[in-house]
C-alpha cells in the first residue's frame, strides 16, 4: 500500500514536470523576445546602464533555463526521473525570472517616458496573463509569477505624481487580483485532474497485480499438490507429455511407493502421516536437486523422472534414493520411519508415452514389493503378461457369482487318534470355461480389488446352509476361510449373521479361519470383531499357523479356540518340524487351544503327529477336499470304517 501510495505522489509530480516543462521553449522565447524589446527598442543605442546589466542577467538566467530545459528533454523527458527534483529546477527559474521582472519594472516606473511605462506595463501583463496556461501545473508558482511580476510596479505607479500612472497603477493591481483568482482556480483544476488521471492508473496498476495473484493462486491450486507443493497428477501429466513428445534423449521414470505408510496414518494419525509425506517430498526435492520433475502421484505414492539411460546406473540411483527416504523421521516425540519400494520404465526402450510409462513403473512397482519391499525392479515384459492376467482374473473374479462359476469343495479334518471325521474345511474353487484357478491364485486378487467381501459373503452362505445338509451323527463343524480385510470391515458381522440366519446353523458349529497376518494389522479393532464373534458362539481359529507373526498374548487375549500347524512343519517334522509342533503342543496346553495339524500326506507323518499328541489331521493321506455333493457319501463311508469313538471337536472345544 505505501509502496502504490508513493508512486502515486511520484506520478504526480512527474505529470507537472512534464505540463511545465512541455510549454518552457514558448515561455523563454516569449520572455527574451519582451526582455530585449523593453530595453532596447525605446532608448537604443543609449540604452541605460542598469537596464543593460539587467538585461544581461535576465538572459544569462534565460540562457539557464535553456540548457535545463534541454537537458530534461533530451536526457530525462523519456526516464522514470525524479519529478519533484525536476519540478523544482523549473520553478526556482521562473521564480527567478519573476523577482527579474519585478525589479524591472519597479525600475521603469520611477525612470521612464508614459509611453514606455505604458508599454512595459501592457507587455509585463500580459506576459502575466499568459503565465497562468503555461505555470498551471505548480500553484505557488502559478500564483507567485503574476503577483510577483505585476504588484510592486503597479504600486510603484500607483504612489508616483502622475495622475496616468496611478491610472495604470490602479488598473496593475486589480489585473493581478484577476489573474492570481483565475491562476489558482486553473492550478486547482489541473492538480485535480492529474489526480483523476493517476488515480486511475493506479486503479488499473493494482487491479493489475490482483490479477497477477490470483493467476499465481489458480497456477498453484491447478498445478501443485497442496500438502507437498510437487507437482500433481495433471501438471506432472502434462509435463510428461511435453518430455515424450519433444525430447528424444532416453530416461527413466521411477514409481515410488511408501512402505509401512499407511499402518503409520492409520496407528498415529494423519498429522503423523502428512508430516512423513512432506518430509519424503523435501528429501527427494534434495536428492534430485530440486529437479522439477518430481509429483506426489496420491496419497504415498510419488513418481520422479531420471535423465540416465544405463539400467544399472538407474538402479543404484534408486537405491541410494531407497536408503535416503528411509532414514528415520522424528515427529511429535517419536522417531518414525517408512521405507520406499521403486518400480522403473525406461523411455523409449519400453515405453514411449506418458500413460504407458507410468502403468509400467506402476506395475515393477507393484511386483517388486510382491517380492521384496524397499527394494528396486525395472519393469519387464512378464510383468506385463502377469499384470494382464490379473486383470483379467479380476474382471472375471466380479461376475463369477452371478455366473454360478465358483463352488465351495469340503476336506475332512478328523480325529487324530480315532481318525473319525469332525469337521470339515469350505475350500473355494473357481472354474471359468473349464479352466481351474487355484485360489493362491485368485483370493489376493479379490483382496486386492475388494471383491473378496463379495466372494467371502458367497463362501459364508454357502457353506453354512450346505452344513445344514451333512447327513451324521455327530455335529460336525464347519471352517470357513476368512481374509483379514473381510475382519477389518465393520459389516462382516452383520454377514455372518445372515450366513447363519439363512442357512439356521447353530452358531457354534462354525469355525472362522484367520491368517496370522492379522496381528500385523489394526488388531484392536480386529480384536473387537472376533470378540463378537465369540460372544455369538463362533470359534476361531489360527490357520498356517509358524508361518507368519503370531502374537501370544492377543491369542490368549482372544481365547482363540484352535490352531492349525502349517504345512511345512508336518513336511519337516523329522528335522526341526518336530520340535516346533512339540513345542505349539506345549503351548496349547497352557493357553487352552486345540491343534490341528495340515497337510498331512504320509503314514510316517501321522505316527509322529500322533505320538506329539496333535488332536486334529488334515491332509491328502485322509482325504483331498471332496464335492459338496459327496460329503455325505464319504461320511457313511468313514462312518461305517471307523468306531463311532466319539471325540467331537464342536463339542469338546467349549
Ligand atoms: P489353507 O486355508 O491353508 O487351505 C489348505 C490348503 O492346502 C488347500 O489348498 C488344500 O487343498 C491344501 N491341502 C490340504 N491337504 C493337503 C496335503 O496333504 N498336501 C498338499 N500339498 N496340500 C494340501 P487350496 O484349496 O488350494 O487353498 C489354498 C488357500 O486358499 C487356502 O489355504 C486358503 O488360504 C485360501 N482359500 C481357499 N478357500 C478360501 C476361501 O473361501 N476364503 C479365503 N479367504 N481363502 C480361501
Ligand atoms: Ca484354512
Ligand atoms: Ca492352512
Amino acid at each position: 500500500m505505501t509502496n502504490t501510495t508513493s508512486k502515486f505522489d511520484k506520478d504526480m509530480d512527474r505529470d507537472a514536470a512534464i505540463l511545465l516543462y512541455g510549454n518552457a521553449f514558448a515561455g523563454l522565447f516569449i520572455t527574451f523576445i519582451t526582455s530585449t524589446f523593453l530595453v532596447f527598442a525605446f532608448t537604443y543605442p543609449s540604452v541605460e546602464h542598469f537596464t543593460l546589466d539587467w538585461w544581461f542577467v535576465m538572459t544569462f538566467v534565460l540562457l539557464v533555463r535553456l540548457v535545463d530545459v534541454a537537458w530534461w528533454k533530451i536526457k530525462l523527458q523519456n526516464t522514470e526521473f525524479d519529478g519533484k527534483r525536476s519540478v523544482l529546477f523549473f520553478v526556482t527559474g521562473a521564480n527567478i525570472t519573476a523577482v527579474l521582472w519585478a525589479i524591472y519594472l519597479v525600475h521603469s516606473t520611477t525612470m521612464n517616458e508614459d509611453i514606455e511605462v505604458a508599454t512595459t506595463i501592457i507587455a509585463i501583463a500580459s506576459m502575466a496573463g499568459g503565465s497562468v496556461a503555461v505555470l498551471t501545473a505548480h500553484k505557488f508558482t502559478v500564483m507567485f509569477y503574476p503577483l510577483i511580476l505585476l504588484l510592486p510596479g503597479s504600486i510603484s505607479l500607483l504612489l508616483s505624481d502622475k495622475y496616468n500612472f496611478q491610472l495604470l497603477g490602479v488598473l496593475g493591481i486589480s489585473f493581478t487580483l484577476v489573474i492570481i483568482v483565475i491562476a489558482r482556480k486553473s492550478a486547482d483544476f489541473t492538480r485535480h485532474t492529474l489526480f483523476l488521471k493517476n488515480q486511475n492508473a493506479n486503479l488499473i496498476l493494482r487491479m493489475e497485480e490482483k490479477v497477477k495473484q490470483r493467476t499465481q493462486k489458480i497456477y498453484k491450486l491447478s498445478n501443485l499438490d497442496p500438502l507437498t507443493h510437487l507437482y500433481n497428477r495433471t501438471a506432472f501429466l502434462n509435463q510428461l507429455k511435453q518430455l515424450t513428445t519433444t525430447n528424444s534423449s532416453p530416461f527413466a521414470l521411477l514409481f515410488i511407493d511408501l512402505d509401512g505408510f499407511k499402518k503409520i496414518n492409520d496407528s498415529i494419525g494423519h498429522k503423523a502421516g502428512d508430516e512423513i509425506l512432506r518430509k519424503t517430498a523435501e528429501r527427494l526435492k534434495v536428492f534430485m536437486l530440486n529437479s522439477p520433475l518430481l509429483c506426489r502421484w496420491g496419497g504415498d505414492e510419488f513418481l520422479v523422472i531420471f535423465e540416465e539411460h544405463n539400467p544399472e546406473l538407474i538402479v543404484k540411483n534408486a537405491k541410494q534414493l531407497i536408503d535416503v527416504l528411509s532414514q528415520p523421521i522424528a515427529i511429535e516425540n517419536s522417531i518414525l520411519s517408512v521405507g520406499a519400494t521403486i518400480g522403473v520404465a525406461l523411455y523409449p526402450q519400453q515405453a514411449n508415452t506418458e500413460e504407458r510409462l507410468i502403468q509400467f513403473a506402476d506395475m515393477a512397482m507393484y511386483y517388486q514389493k510382491k517380492q521384496m519391499r524397499s527394494t528396486v525392479g525395472i519393469f519387464s515384459e512378464q510383468m506385463e503378461k502377469l499384470y494382464s492376467y490379473e486383470l483379467h482374473l479380476k474382471n472375471g473374479l466380479s461376475k463369477a457369482i452371478e455366473m454360478q462359476q465358483l463352488r465351495l469343495v469340503y476336506q475332512p479334518i478328523l480325529s487324530a487318534q480315532g481318525l473319525n471325521v469332525v469337521s470339515f474345511e469350505a475350500l473355494l474353487r473357481w472354474q471359468i470355461d473349464g479352466e481351474n484357478i487355484p485360489p493362491d491364485n485368485f483370493i489376493g486378487i479379490a483382496e486386492q480389488y475388494g471383491l473378496i467381501h463379495e466372494v467371502g459373503a458367497w463362501v459364508l452362505q454357502t457353506a453354512c446352509a450346505q452344513a445344514t445338509q451333512w447327513q451324521s451323527e455327530q455335529s460336525l463343524a464347519i471352517c470357513v476361510n476368512v481374509s483379514v480385510i473381510q475382519l477389518q470391515d465393520a459389516g462382516f458381522i452383520n454377514i455372518v449373521k445372515d450366513a447363519l440366519n439363512n442357512s439356521k446353523l447353530v452358531p457354534e458349529r462354525l469355525y472362522i479361519e484367520i491368517t496370522e497376518s492379522v496381528f500385523a494389522s489394526d488388531i484392536v479393532f480386529i480384536e473387537e470383531q472376533i470378540k463378537q464373534l465369540q460372544t455369538m458362539g463362533i470359534k476361531v481359529s489360527i490357520d498356517d499357523f509358524g508361518s507368519g507373526y503370531s502374537s501370544l498374548s492377543v491369542m490368549q487375549n482372544l481365547a482363540v479356540n484352535m490352531v492349525k500347524i502349517d504345512k511345512s512343519f508336518v513336511d519337516n517334522i523329522d528335522c526341526h518340524g518336530g520340535a516346533i509342533i512339540s513345542a505349539v503342543m506345549h503351548i496349547a496346553a497352557t493357553l487352552g487351544f486345540l491343534v490341528v495339524a495340515e497337510g498331512v500326506e504320509t503314514e510316517a507323518q501321522a505316527d509322529a503327529l500322533l505320538k506329539l499328541g496333535v488332536h486334529y489331521v488334515q491332509g491328502y493321506k485322509y482325504s483331498k477336499p471332496i464335492e459338496s455333493k459327496q460329503v455325505n457319501d464319504y461320511l457313511k463311508s468313514n462312518f461305517n470304517l471307523l468306531s463311532t469313538d466319539s471325540n467331537k471337536i464342536a463339542n469338546s472345544t467349549e
